[in-house]
This record gives structure tokens, sequence and C-alpha cells, in this order.
């Protein structure tokens, strides 16, 4: 059935054992016998016993022919039936090498000389489609269109009788493509040194490698999880820092400077900008940025982002096209706008731009991060609508609502910290107490609205005419006051007269119609003269200007000294 030669040890057992008398002795001592017969013979013929002599001699040789013949059969039976232990031996491990070859799952294909199939066992049919009578004689089929140079290369070493081995591609009977572990081993004839065939042993791992693809791909994603997952996990952290750091802030500006600070850690490979609605001009203005510096329009109205337009997300990754937006026009990389929504109303805008040396989207803006970018807008607009409720109802508690001044309860409060503040540093405070001459004339005239109008009117001209750190603030009805921290008596008494010449060139108009002439009488406190505190100075530039009114209106009183 098989060439395929078994090379082994005989059995120890089997080993010729040395006969007890070998042949050639045996013909020695038969001629050695023979010799002493002969010269017995004629020395029984001497002795005239010749007859007996004769029957010995022929007795003796009987005897010796007789063992002769039985030494001779007994050698040639040993003999007969250690070889046919042999053949049976061989016989058998013929018998095991042929299951072997049978039931084994790698495909075993013996080649001869020329590398034509001698053997082809049943796993190279299960492998190869090709059943061995289809084979036997030929070429190996899965060889004839291999289109692999490097394999036909190995392949044609191997024939040569090179042990080589590898991976190649090579076709099933129904033309589907196998993965194909291969190894070629020489086989040796008889004599030493003398191609005999090849032996080709072969596995099908097209199922093992489609197997560790996959685990390598799977591999691969369990990484990137990973990594997103340890990034997802710091920039939750940020977020969190963030909300927390926003809750904490005073004013928007705060705000606005932590939405910075953050962004530039959350988003490090993009730019970007916070931009808030201002509703009264109706435009988007910038108030925080980070990174790259060229971040396009810091003004612009609204309907120039399309975030802001459709109230979504907007991502561009290609300038250039239609959907780019007014405020980055002439911006030549990739960007997103995220509009930032709270309470249902726009609140302002996000905008990701792409750094100059950055690849975008794919690296820098991946779907987590433009998450995140949604995510971080829904918290800050949310953070800042906060605040912006928290500054206006702070606002709205100590702003007196017609005029925008303080009012008095906040001027109260802070004048007995200001005079506590300048009392530590020795300086004085001055305060103005201002009063509209004659108001009722301007309600009964113009109505109150009218009047309204005209307090609105000179609350503004007050306004612009203190210093930052001045505190104005409506006392009551038509009355001001004005404190002036670290001013001078002359320095405040001054400052009232230059009020009351400029309420006098104050041109105020209602429905069209001018509200005529405006005076203001003004009375004048400085601590510590005449007041060492609050309530007492109020007192004393309350009497100032009391005096004021009295002395005819439109005029400036100085409190007497009332230490
Ligand atoms: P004087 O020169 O002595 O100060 O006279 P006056 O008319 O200014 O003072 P008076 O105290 O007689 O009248 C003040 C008026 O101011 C009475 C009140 O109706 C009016 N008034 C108070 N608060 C408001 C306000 O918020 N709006 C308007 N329009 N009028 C107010
Ligand atoms: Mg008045
Ligand atoms: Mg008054």
């Amino acid at each position: 059935m098989t060439d395929v030669q078994l090379s082994r040890e005989p059995d120890a057992s089997l080993k010729e054992r040395p006969p007890a008398i070998s042949l050639r002795r045996y013909v020695a001592l038969l001629a050695a016998v023979w010799t002493g017969v002969m010269i017995l013979s004629l020395a029984a013929n001497l002795c005239l016993q010749y007859v007996i002599t004769i029957w010995m001699i022929h007795g003796v040789l009987w005897l010796l022919g007789l063992g002769g013949i039985f030494l001779a059969a007994a050698r040639l039976d040993k003999s007969l039936t250690r070889q046919q232990r042999m053949e049976l031996e061989l016989l058998e491990a013929n018998r095991t090498l042929e299951a072997l070859i049978e039931a084994s799952p790698l495909a075993i294909i013996a080649l001869d000389a020329r590398g034509c199939v001698r053997l082809w066992n049943p796993a190279a049919t299960s492998i190869f489609g090709w059943q061995a009578s289809q084979t036997v004689g030929q070429q190996p089929p899965f060889l004839t269109d291999n289109p692999q140079p490097e394999f036909q290369e190995i392949y044609s070493r191997g024939l040569q009788g090179e042990p080589v081995g590898g991976v190649a591609s090579c076709r099933h009977r129904n033309g589907i493509t196998l993965d194909i572990s291969f190894s070629m081993s020489p086989l040796h004839g008889s004599h030493q040194g003398n191609l005999d065939g090849v032996m080709l042993v072969l596995e099908d791992i097209t199922e093992r490698r489609r197997t560790e693809e996959e685990l390598f791909k799977a591999n691969e994603e369990l990484k990137v999880w990973v990594y997103e997952f340890s990034h997802r996990n710091k920039d939750i952290t940020l977020l969190n820092e963030m909300g927390d750091h926003l809750q904490a802030c005073r004013t928007l500006e705060e705000g606005y400077a932590g939405v910075s600070r953050f962004a530039s850690r959350m988003f490090p490979d993009l730019s970007g900008t916070l931009f808030m609605f201002n509703a009264e001009k109706h435009v988007v203005e910038a108030v925080a940025h980070w990174g790259d510096p060229q971040t396009g329009a810091a003004i612009f109205p609204p309907d120039d982002c399309w975030a802001l337009r459709t109230g979504k997300e907007h991502l561009v990754q290609e300038t250039g096209s239609d959907s780019q937006c007014g405020h980055l026009t002439g911006f030549t990389r990739g960007y997103m706008c995220v509009p930032m929504i709270a309470h249902g109303e726009i609140l302002g805008l996000l905008t990701f731009l792409k750094n100059p040396q950055e690849n975008f989207p794919e690296e820098t803006l991946a779907d987590s991060k433009k998450k995140l970018a949604i995510t971080a807008a829904k918290q800050i607009a949310l953070s800042l609508a906060n605040l912006n409720l928290r500054n206006s109802l702070q606002e709205q508690a100590i702003r007196d609502p017609l005029t925008g001044l303080f009012n008095r309860r906040y001027m109260e409060e802070m004048l007995d910290r200001e005079i506590f503040r300048v009392r530590r540093k020795r300086a004085p405070l001055g305060i103005i107490m201002l009063d509209l001459d004659h108001f009722k004339h301007f309600n009964d005239t113009f109505g109150h609205e009218g009047g309204d109008t005209l307090l609105q009117a000179l609350a503004g001209l007050v306004r612009r005419n203190i210093r930052r750190e001045d505190i104005a603030c409506r006392y009551g009805g038509e009355e001001f006051i004005i404190i002036l921290p670290e001013a001078l008596l002359q320095i405040t008494a001054d400052r009232a007269e230059l009020l009351r010449q400029q309420v006098q060139e104050l041109q105020v108009a209602y429905q069209d119609r001018p509200l005529g002439p405006i005076n203001v009488s003004l009375g004048v406190a400085v601590f510590p003269d005449h007041g060492a505190n609050g309530e007492a100075l109020i007192r004393a530039a309350d009497s100032a200007l009391y005096r004021a009114k009295e002395g005819g209106r439109n005029r400036v009183v100085v409190a007497g000294a009332e230490k």
C-alpha cells in the first residue's frame, strides 16, 4: 500500500543465537572420526577382527549421519520461525503506520522523486476536497493554481530534499482559498543519500487564523475602549470640577475665565471661544477663549452661526463648504459650534476649532470628544444661566428698579462699611444729598411718568459724573445720595457744585415735550467732621440740604461742624 519506510531496531529476542555445535565443526569432526576409523580398520585387519570392526564402523557412521540430519533440521526450523516472525512484525508495523496515516488529522501526502502523489490520506481529502484516487500519480492539485511565487519557490526547494515549511494560501477543490501550514521532509531510499521522495504534512489553519484575527481585533477594540474609558474618566472628573468651580463663581467674568481654563484642559488639541448672547444688542460676543488666538469674528449676529440658527451642534470637516458659518468666513480649518441652551433659551455659543497642525476631525474630534463638547456646553450654559440668575436677583435686591442706582438699604450698608474702611486708613469720606427742586410741579404738569423720566435722566447724569469707587443711590422719592470714599470736604463740595451746574444744563423731554429748567439743592457732609457714623453723617447732610432749600434752592450747602 505505501512506500513509507519504518526504520526500527530488530527485537533483541530475535537476534540469532549460536548453535551448540556448528556445521563446519561437525564436518571436521566427521573427517577426523573417518580418518580415525580408517586407521582403526587398518589395525583391525591386522588384528583379524575385521567383521566386527566393519559393523562397528558402520554403526558409528549411521549414528553420526543421523545426528547430522537432526542438527540440520533443527537449525532450518529455527531459521524459518525467525523469518516468519520478522515478516509478521513488519506487517504489523506497516498496518500501524497505515492506521496512523489514515486517522491523522493532518494531511499527509507522500510524493515520489518526480513530485507526483504516492500517498494521499483522508485528512488531505477532507482539507482539499480531492479523493486519493484523483490525485495519486499526479502533481498535488492545490499547487497548480497557487499564485504565490514565494510558496512555489519554497516548494521546489522542498522537492529537492531540503526540509522546509511555512504558511501558504492554497485552494480547495471548490475554489475557496485556505490558509495552510505545511512542512516538507525528504524521504530517503534504501541507499543512504538517495532521495526517494518527499513527505508533505499540511494543516488547515484558516479557522484558527480567522479566530486569531478576530481575537486581535477584539483586543485592539478593547485597548481603544480602555483608552477612551480612562480619558472619559478624566473628562468626567474635569466636568465635575468645572461644575463646582462655576457654582462657586460670584461674577460672570469669573465664570468666563473658569470656562476657558477648564476647556483648555478638556480639549488640549483644540482651540475655542465662549460667546455670550447680548439680548439688548441682539449680537453674540466673545467673552473668553483658549488655545490659538485665531477665533474668527468676536461679535456677530446670531444668524451668522448655523448652530444658533438650528439650535444644535454644527460640525464642519471641510472648510469652504456651503454650511460654513458666517462668523468663521475665511477660517481654513475644520471646526464645531455648539449652542449653549439653558431653560429653553439660547444663552451663547461654544466653538471648537482645529489647531493649525492637527488632523481634524478624525483624531482631535473623535465621537467621544464631540459628546464631551456637547455635555460641556450644556453644563456651562446651565452654570452661567444660574450665575446670571443669581446676579440679577442680587442686583434686584440692591438696586432701585426705576433708576438703576443702588437702593437705600444697600447704601446704608455700604456707608457703614466704607466708614469702617476709611477710619482704619485715617481717610475722610464725603456724602452729597441731592433733592430735585419743585419736583411735584413736574409730576403735576407731565404726569407721574413724566416725573419718572426726569428721575431716570437725573440718575443717568449722576452715574456719569462719579468715580468708579463712588456709590450713588436713590435715597427716596426724588432724593439721591452719593458716597465719595476718601474725598475731602472741599472736593466733595466742589463735586456737588459741579453736579448742580450740570443738572441746570440738563435737557429732558417727555413725549417730545421739554420738561423745562431742572434744578437741584444739595447738602454736603464729611466724615469724620460732620458725623462719626453713617446715620449721623446722613443726618448732617440732610440738615445741610434743608438749609439749601430754605436758602432759596438750586444751591450747595455744607453741613456745619457737628462734632
Ligand atoms: P422741594 O423743592 O421742596 O423738594 O419740592 P418738591 O415738590 O420737590 O418736594 P415734595 O416733597 O413736595 O414733593 C415730592 C414729590 O415727588 C411727591 C411725590 O409724589 C413725588 N414722587 C416721589 N416718588 C416718586 C416717583 O417715584 N415718581 C414720581 N414721578 N414722583 C415721585
Ligand atoms: Mg424735592
Ligand atoms: Mg424731597
